[in-house]
């Protein structure tokens, strides 16, 4: 597959005339022009979802003077970053649970709007793999049949050596022009698990790798799991906002103004066969614009008419993404009893059981609760969705403590969330599938004056880094000024 990387450009269609007209619906609240800009270019761009990649390419094509409007199916702004309150002045996070140091855009936004940050620990897991049992902070002492190279080191530390050698490495994958076109070839059909079996990795190795990523990841194909993995394994600095992730795209859309949004806005058209680009809402809202950036899960994209239909490599790529269910069992703890078996972090015991993988993501959150989540994927997903939601919780701490008897002590509260069971995406994370490297270039062509955003659009899919990059280059794509906020230390332009 061939992949070159593109300049920025707007798309063809967008002309210097602001010829727009608001039509019906919200039009006196929601496409009040706003007091910004009088540049000559000055464009209205419809911007559909509200999470943090619709956000920020609404916020920075705002800065420039554009008229921004903000269309989104939910009542409520944010999207992934749904934080729940545990009582005690705690929250958990249903979505997005915690970023890494290695996330310059992510920090900058986070420094921009002066949110308060908890921190985290790192994973120092124990894992029970193929019913043995060891300690992460006790290498030495492990069970498995690992080659001798294998031995004495972490899960993460070996991983990394097995990336050196592949020719890769946790800080170039993450530059938002990787892959380059001979990663792309190289890399566009093969799981990571034959990658790294490829230089030297056992078996066993894999199955540990499955245990403290989760079971997904050896299986998963190599150019969507590496840039996930770098992130894990390139940082060990994690935090969260205190009172909630969610506080990020809060504190951004009132930077944008709540005026300019419409929520409750399910978008089912887009129809850019007319001079102007139209979208329709299910309750019968219509707006007029010059662009169009969507950012509407493509696992949710077939509930939407498009005029003219999709082209076919749009059509292939919107039909064959691959999207996770992801599952969190959520407990609060009468205290973070597991520090004392020196177990900690993102994740806290990982292995190939139903209760997949614990995250400790308690860090230094005030009033000496503990607080954490399991995270299942896959068939472990399955099992527990086949389950009523009452249930779900108590099946899988009751074989969390058959396995690890003593790491929780009291339980005082619990609570799940399934996100294959939101209508409003269906499904956790969207990536391509083996084989599907061709969407890397695909998902960055606007459609005419449809231009594409989502961390499903980039290789940093699950994260809000990927997010934030996404609506950044689509905003270039109408506006080749628009600009992050704050001063992030991207080493290179996008
Ligand atoms: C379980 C889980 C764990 C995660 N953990 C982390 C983590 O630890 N760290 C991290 O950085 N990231 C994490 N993420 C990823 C992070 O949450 C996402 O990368 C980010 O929130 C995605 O933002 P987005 O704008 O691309 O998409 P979304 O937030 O999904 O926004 C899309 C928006 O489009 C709206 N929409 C859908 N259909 C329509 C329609 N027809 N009309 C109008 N609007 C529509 C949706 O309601 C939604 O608000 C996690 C995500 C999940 C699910």
């Amino acid at each position: 597959m061939a992949f070159a990387n593109r300049p920025t450009q707007p798309a063809p269609g967008l002309g210097r005339r602001s010829v727009l007209r608001a039509i019906g619906g919200v039009a006196g609240a929601g496409l009040a022009a706003p007091a910004l800009g009088q540049a000559s270019n000055r464009k209205r761009v419809l911007v559909l979802g509200a999470g943090m990649a619709g956000l920020t390419a609404a916020l920075s094509l705002l800065r420039q003077g554009h008229e921004v409007h903000v269309i989104e199916r939910q009542d409520r702004i944010g999207g992934r970053l749904l934080s729940v309150p545990l009582g005690d002045g705690m929250f958990t996070e249903a979505g997005g649970g915690h970023f890494r140091s290695n996330m310059p855009y992510v920090l900058a936004y986070v420094r921009r709007f002066g949110l308060p940050l908890l921190s985290l620990n790192d994973g120092l897991p124990r894992y029970i793999v193929e019913g043995k049992t060891g300690e992460g902070s006790n290498p030495a002492g492990w069970p498995w049949a690992l080659s001798r190279e294998e031995r004495n080191v972490t899960v993460p530390t070996m991983l990394n050596q097995y990336l050196y050698r592949a020719g890769l490495d946790t800080d170039t994958v993450l530059d938002s022009r990787w892959p380059d076109e001979g990663s792309l070839d190289r890399l566009g059909d093969v799981t990571l698990g034959d990658l790294i079996r490829g230089v030297g990795a056992s078996e066993v190795f894999c199955k540990l790798l499955d245990a403290h990523g989760g079971t997904f990841t050896s299986g998963s194909a190599a150019l969507g799991t590496i840039p996930d993995l770098a992130y894990h394994f390139g940082d060990q600095n994690l935090f969260r906002i205190r009172g909630g992730n969610e506080r990020l795209p809060s504190a951004i859309a009132t930077a944008i103004g709540r005026e300019r949004f419409a929520l409750g806005a399910e978008v089912v058209l887009i129809d850019q066969s007319g001079a102007n680009i139209r979208v329709a809402t299910r309750d019968g809202r219509e707006f007029v614009g010059d662009a169009v950036i969507s950012t509407i899960p493509f696992s949710v994209m077939s509930d939407v008419e498009v005029r003219p239909a999709w082209s076919p490599g749009k059509r292939r790529m919107i039909a064959e993404m691959e999207w996770d269910k992801t599952v969190k069992i959520i407990a609060k703890t009468r205290s973070p009893s597991w520090l004392t078996r020196n177990v900690r972090g993102w994740p806290m015991a990982g292995g190939d059981r139903p209760w997949e993988r614990v995250i400790d993501i308690t860090g230094n959150e005030p009033g000496g609760f503990g607080s954490v989540f399991f995270y299942l994927n896959g068939t472990n997903a399955d099992a527990v969705l086949a389950r009523p939601k009452a249930e779900r919780p108590a099946t899988i701490l009751e074989e969390f403590r058959r396995d690890m008897p003593d790491l929780f002590d009291e339980v005082i509260s619990t609570d799940s969330f399934a996100w294959s069971e939101q209508p409003w995406i269906r499904g956790s994370f969207g990536g391509p599938p083996l084989g599907g490297g061709w969407m890397v270039r695909e998902w960055k062509i606007p459609e005419g004056r449809i231009h594409f955003a989502g961390d499903f659009t980039t290789l940093k899919s699950g994260w809000v880094e990927g997010a934030i990059e996404s609506g950044l280059r689509a905003a270039r794509q109408i506006d080749l000024d628009a600009r992050p906020e704050g001063n992030p230390r991207i080493r290179q332009e996008l």
